[in-house]
């Protein structure tokens, strides 16, 4: 690991002053933010990420919970996973987003990562965090070592000849379910983006994630307000029950009376090159009735399109039953 000096600022203006001098905000920056560390202590130590100067972010006051007048939620950027997970405004109106956040990690990760970490956390693509290999993100224009090699855990969605690699979050599905709004202040001042429009494709620019520019502090996260009578969940399919990350996963917010579903927003996690909304999905539950028919219409929809790599057409089918077992266990009586 090489070198590196740490600056504390105490307000935003600092920090984003700070960051806005780096060369990128994506592979390859030499200025940082650090909130958890979970994930970029990590790739420091293997090389794969070598900033020179981090900006820990943790004096900032960021850290809060609180509703909004429209009965929405506002998350500050280092409020830490667990007390996301376990808020009580999060357990009785976003209960996908609590499921997402206690299925990934352990419990001591939970504990450090925060929300803005989450978001930005990097492909676990076992070549992107080895240096001795080619790898599209870490280094453009080496090659992809994933695309003839091990890719039983990548992504069948959103992938483009340059990178396969899935993204990791959890969390970020369960967001994306629930059509969160990420709040930036950058060196040219603030602005909201929806989640949709956060996490990039890879495309020929695996290297460049998100939309972050150099300054750019995530300073917390909103939720519009829950609808009326939905229920939401998260479930998870994984090699093993804890500390490990998702082969499929599905996050749905439904709303049904009478046996019809009035309103969905689906998201898949696992299969994806970012996490997966399926508005196509949406359009097969809307105004349909709550059977099996329909929801496995709803997954081959989500699933349309998907490219499969050598080790993992196994994801197609089973990120189909995942959506479909979710959308039975949103749908049956209570
Ligand atoms: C062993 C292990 C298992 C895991 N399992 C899972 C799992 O099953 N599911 C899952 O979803 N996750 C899992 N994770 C990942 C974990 O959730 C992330 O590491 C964590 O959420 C990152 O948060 P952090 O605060 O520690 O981020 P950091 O490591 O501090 O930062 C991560 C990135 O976010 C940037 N950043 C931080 N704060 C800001 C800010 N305010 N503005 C702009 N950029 C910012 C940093 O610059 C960095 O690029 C696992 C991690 C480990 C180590
Ligand atoms: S899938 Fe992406 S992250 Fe993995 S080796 Fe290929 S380019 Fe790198």
């Amino acid at each position: 690991m090489n070198t590196f000096q740490i600056t504390r600022p105490r307000d935003h203006g600092q920090a984003t002053a700070a960051t806005a001098k780096a060369k990128t905000a994506q592979q390859g920056a030499d200025i940082r933010f650090i909130a958890g560390g979970t994930t970029l202590i990590d790739l420091m130590k293997l090389n794969v990420e070598q900033p020179q100067n981090l900006v820990d972010v943790n004096r900032l006051p960021l850290d809060k919970i609180e509703a909004t007048p429209d009965g929405g939620l506002t998350i500050g950027a280092t409020v830490r996973n667990t007390d996301l997970a376990w808020h009580p405004l999060v357990r009785k109106n976003y209960n996908v987003l609590s499921e997402a956040i206690l299925s990934g990690a352990t419990v001591q990760i939970r504990n450090m990562a925060t929300t803005a970490g989450n978001l930005v956390q990097r492909t676990r693509c076992v070549y992107f965090r080895d240096t001795s290999m080619p790898c599209n993100k870490r280094e453009p224009g080496s090659g992809c070592g994933a695309i003839n090699g091990f890719n039983r855990n990548l992504a069948i969605l959103g992938t483009s000849e340059q990178c396969i690699a899935t993204n990791p979050s959890d969390m970020n599905v369960a967001m994306a379910a629930l059509e969160a709004t990420i709040h930036v202040r950058g060196a040219k001042g603030e602005r909201s983006i929806p989640i949709g429009e956060f996490h990039l494709l890879p495309g020929n620019t695996p290297q460049r994630e998100t939309v972050l520019e150099p300054g750019d502090l995530i300073t917390h996260v909103t939720l519009p307000p829950p609808a009326p009578g939905n229920r939401s969940l998260y479930l998870k399919l994984r090699d093993r029950m804890s500390y490990e990350f998702a082969l499929a996963s599905a996050a749905v917010v439904i709303t049904s009376a009478n046996g019809k579903i009035t309103r969905a927003r689906i998201a898949m996690g696992g299969v994806g090159t970012k996490p997966w909304r399926s508005t196509e999905a949406e359009g097969e539950l809307t105004d349909q009735p709550a059977n099996e028919t329909t929801f496995r219409k709803a997954a081959e929809a989500a699933l349309h399109g998907a490219k499969p790599q050598s080790q993992n057409a196994f994801k197609v089918e089973l990120a189909k039953r995942c959506l479909v077992h979710a959308l039975k266990l949103a749908t049956q009586p209570a």
